[in-house]
C-alpha cells in the first residue's frame, strides 16, 4: 500500500474515528510534524555517522527509523488534508522549480546551495572590458 491517496483515507479515517479534526489547526499539525521530525533527528543524537549509516541494517533501528519516518508522513498527509493542498501536485511543481535552480550541467556532483551556481553563471557570463582592473 503505496498510493499517496490511499495512505491519506487511511490517516485520516484514524483521526476522524478519534474525532481528532478538532484538534487539527494547520498550527497544531505544523508544530506536530516538526516535532516528529525531530524524533528522526533524535536517532542521530550523539551517533557517530557510521552508527547512523548502520541503523536500518539493526532489527531495532530499523523499526525506529520506520517509525519516525511514518509519524512525519502521516502529520505530512494529515496538513495536506486540512490546508486541500495536493502534495502529488505541490511535489511535482516544486520539482520543476529545483530543475531549474540546480541544471544538471551546474550542479551534478557538487552540494553547494543554489545561489552559488547562480553566482558562478553571472560571474561567468559577465562582459569583460579587456581593461586590468585597478
Ligand atoms: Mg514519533
Amino acid at each position: 500500500m503505496n498510493d499517496l491517496a490511499e495512505l491519506a483515507r487511511r490517516v485520516c479515517a484514524f483521526r476522524d474515528a478519534r474525532d481528532w479534526r478538532q484538534f487539527h489547526s494547520l498550527r497544531s499539525l505544523i508544530v506536530s510534524l516538526n516535532l516528529e521530525a525531530a524524533e528522526l533527528l533524535e536517532l542521530t543524537q550523539w551517533q557517530t555517522d557510521e552508527a547512523i549509516e548502520a541503523l536500518p541494517a539493526s532489527d531495532a533501528g530499523r523499526v525506529a527509523l520506520a517509525d519516525e519516518m511514518a509519524d512525519v508522513l502521516m502529520y505530512l498527509l494529515l496538513l495536506a488534508e486540512v490546508s486541500g493542498i495536493s502534495l502529488g501536485e505541490a511535489t511535482l511543481a516544486k520539482l520543476a522549480k529545483n530543475e531549474l535552480k540546480y541544471p544538471v550541467a551546474r550542479c551534478r556532483g557538487r552540494s553547494e546551495k543554489y545561489t552559488l551556481y547562480r553566482e558562478d553563471a553571472e560571474a561567468s557570463a559577465a562582459p569583460t572590458t579587456g581593461a586590468p582592473e585597478t
